[in-house]
């Protein structure tokens, strides 16, 4: 009981520290994109088959003046809430069409596609002035999208698909398993690519349940043509397991951590991955 108030006074102070960091984020967000703070890492997915690096997600980080390098998980929640995702998104477009058309023609570019960009009227632009820009052939151009963003409107969202598709991009159903309408769409809309979220993976080779499933969704994108990659893969044990269940790819540390853009151009020149870090 004594100790309640305290309690009760450092909660308070933690949240208001919490609010303040969320306030700071969002008003110092609106220059960062003018002052060249965003910057992409690209982690590669592995072809199970060859080793080789089939392609590379870019994954977004902000590095802050005074914060250091802030995680996606921290800023791109409040980028939605803004809307500034969308011009920092169509600036992602940008930079990865850039960026892969520097690669050889065989190494493809993923993007993360946040259900926000998605409602945007001027996405298909986005993507298709981004490619053009960069002369890149648009096979080459993976769009990520998770669940999350085909909830609603459906016949609206398949449309949208539709129209994406029509550019000639690759679409990838991201982070498979987490959201609860992804079978349904897995149906009314060919999908290029499934990828697994890694917490199917985390407990894997052990995990009954997590092998189970892994092994219905390798099952399902191969009766389906859809390719399959697992992420998250981090010990030898996880990369023979999904070996078995016949995935094409890989993404995850064992292979490599997301990298930036100089050192990620030299691994994929260097050849086949081995898996030992
Ligand atoms: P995601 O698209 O599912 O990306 C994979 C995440 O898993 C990345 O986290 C990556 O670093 C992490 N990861 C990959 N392999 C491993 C592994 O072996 N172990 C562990 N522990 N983690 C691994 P990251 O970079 O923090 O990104 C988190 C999420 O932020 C992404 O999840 C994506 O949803 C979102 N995101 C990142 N970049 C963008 C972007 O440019 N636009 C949008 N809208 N969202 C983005
Ligand atoms: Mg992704
Ligand atoms: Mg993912
Ligand atoms: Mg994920």
């Amino acid at each position: 009981k004594a100790g309640g108030r305290g309690t009760y006074r450092r909660f308070n102070a933690a949240m208001h520290a919490q609010l303040q960091a969320h306030q700071q984020m969002k008003l110092t967000m609106r220059d960062a994109l003018a002052r060249g703070q965003f910057e992409l890492h690209y982690q590669p997915l592995v072809s199970l088959q060859t080793r080789h690096v089939t392609g590379c997600e870019a994954l977004l980080r902000w590095r802050h003046p005074e914060r250091g390098m802030i995680a996606p998980s921290e800023f791109i929640p409040i980028a939605e809430e803004t809307g500034l995702i969308v011009p920092i998104g169509a600036w992602v477009l940008q930079q990865v069409c850039l960026q892969a058309s520097s690669w050889p023609e065989h190494v493809s570019v993923a993007v993360n596609l946040s259900p926000v960009q998605f409602k945007h009227p001027k996405l298909v632009k986005a993507v298709a002035d981004a490619i053009s820009a960069a002369r890149l052939n648009p096979a080459r151009l993976q769009l990520e999208i998770t669940e999350s963003v085909l909830l609603d409107e459906s016949e609206h969202n398949l449309e949208l698909l539709q129209q994406l598709r029509e550019l000639g991009v690759k679409i990838a159903m991201d982070d498979f398993g987490t959201g609860y309408s992804s079978l349904g769409y897995l149906r009314s809309f060919p999908f290029d690519k499934i990828k697994v979220d890694r917490t199917f993976v985390r407990d894997l080779p052990e995990g009954k349940e997590s092998l189970a499933i892994v092994r219905a969704v390798a099952g399902l994108g191969q009766s389906l043509g859809m390719m399959t990659t697992v992420e998250g893969v981090e010990t030898e044990d996880q990369l023979k397991t999904v070996n078995a269940e016949g995935f094409d790819e890989v993404q995850g540390y064992i292979f490599s951590r997301p990298l930036p853009a100089s050192e990620i151009s030299k691994l994929i020149a260097d050849g086949p991955l081995r898996g030992e870090d």
